[in-house]
């Protein structure tokens, strides 16, 4: 892709032990991260967890108790925001109102001393980029939502700063336009090619918008990795659980070689062994996502249900079932009474499983992760 003009030198973002409370209580509790140059990453988790925070040593307006933030070579801790080459979205877009869309890209322009020539070629640069080009002389307070979002974009972007930091920029939007300026942000960000830090508590959107996810839990960072690693990987029952849905089905390890043989759901089942589940482990957690059932009718004297090496199935009964269109959901009561979260991804109306049919699920066992309790 060509890089577009407006495009510094992307340079990566280097966190390494940052602390920082607020009275006696801890909000980032020793935070070691870095942000590939020219990536997104993403600061997701619950509210509370200590990314806003995080952000905002990042840009400066907070200043860390101890450890080390390095954008690029250069060690910002102490330095102003005005004097870092990072630049904030903030939720609220905190746009003038009055002044016209080119007035308010060109402000923070103004407020960098750039060469007055200079100015309208960039300005429209920017509104190119962000989908706004013919909007120049409309007034903020006369654009929608989306409209707003990316003039706040444009304003950030026009400056060419060299890390772009974003708090939870799509939370004013409704639904639908979150999923459209999702697709947007990726958009821009590849084509300006800035390293990006993107705050956010909803982990769809963090998925789908990563290079590097960063999962944030009471002031530390719980695992960060791709999001498909995350995934399909999680490093805790809190990952597992934030990210996704999942269900948790309690398990009892015979033994653990290159599988580990396990009892649960009533059976013995042999499920890839994670490399750092301890030999003498007993007690674990089997996650099991929703996508990795699926749900059939029972079939007649199918008792005990046939089982290979890669597919376990089981019969139960269905104790909710919602039709999503794209999708069905179930909860399955199984043996020992778990019941089971399946994801059904290509229903068929008429052949929908009802309250109270039995039904076969047969499960992926390659696709179950362990973890030790
Ligand atoms: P949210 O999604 O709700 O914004 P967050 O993950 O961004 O949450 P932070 O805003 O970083 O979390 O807050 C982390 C902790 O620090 C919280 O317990 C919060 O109450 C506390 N905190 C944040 N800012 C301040 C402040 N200025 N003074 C006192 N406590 C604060």
């Amino acid at each position: 892709m060509t890089r577009s003009a407006i495009a510094s030198d992307p340079q990566p973002v280097v966190l390494n032990g940052v602390r920082k409370r607020f009275g006696k209580d801890v909000a980032v509790d020793g935070v070691t991260v870095t942000a590939r140059a020219g990536e997104l990453t993403t600061l997701v988790g619950p509210s509370g967890c200590g990314k806003t925070t995080t952000l905002r040593m990042i840009g400066g307006f907070i200043d860390p108790e101890e450890g080390e933030i390095r954008i690029g070579d250069r060690v910002v801790n102490g330095v102003p925001p005005s004097r870092r080459s990072t630049r904030t979205v903030f939720q609220n877009y905190a746009l003038f109102p009055h002044m016209s869309v080119f007035e308010n890209v060109a402000f923070g322009l103004r407020a960098t001393r750039a060469p007055r020539s200079e100015i309208p070629g960039r300005v429209e640069e920017a509104l190119r980029i962000v989908g706004l080009s013919g909007l120049e002389r409309r007034s903020s307070g006369q654009l929608s939502g989306g409209q707003q979002q990316r003039v706040a974009f444009a304003r950030a972007l026009v400056t060419r700063p060299e890390v772009l930091l974003l708090d939870e920029p799509l939370s004013n939007l409704d639904a639908k336009l979150r999923i459209q300026m999702r697709t947007e942000i990726r958009r821009i960000q590849q084509e300006v090619g800035i390293t990006t830090i993107y705050v956010t508590h909803d982990q769809e959107e963090a998925m789908s918008l990563s290079d590097h996810m960063v999962v944030m839990n009471q002031g530390r960072v719980e695992q960060q990795g791709l999001p498909h690693e995350v995934y399909e990987t999680p490093a805790s029952r809190f990952v597992a659980s934030f990210i996704g849905v999942t269900n948790f089905v309690p398990a009892t390890v015979a033994s653990a070689d290159e599988a580990a043989e396990i009892e649960a759901l009533g059976t013995t089942l042999r499920v890839p062994r994670p490399p750092d589940l301890p030999d003498d482990v007993r007690s674990a957690t089997l996650v099991i996502r929703p996508e990795h059932l699926h749900v059939g009718p029972a079939k007649e004297g199918a008792d005990p249900p046939a089982r290979d090496a890669d597919v376990a199935s089981f019969q139960g009964e269905v104790v909710l079932s919602s039709y999503l269109g794209a999708a069905a959901s179930y909860r399955v009561r199984v043996a020992d009474g778990e019941e089971l979260f399946v994801h059904d991804p290509a229903p068929h109306g008429a052949a929908l499983h009802r309250v109270g049919d039995v039904v076969t699920l047969r499960l992926d066992v390659n696709r179950t992760y362990l973890l030790s309790d």
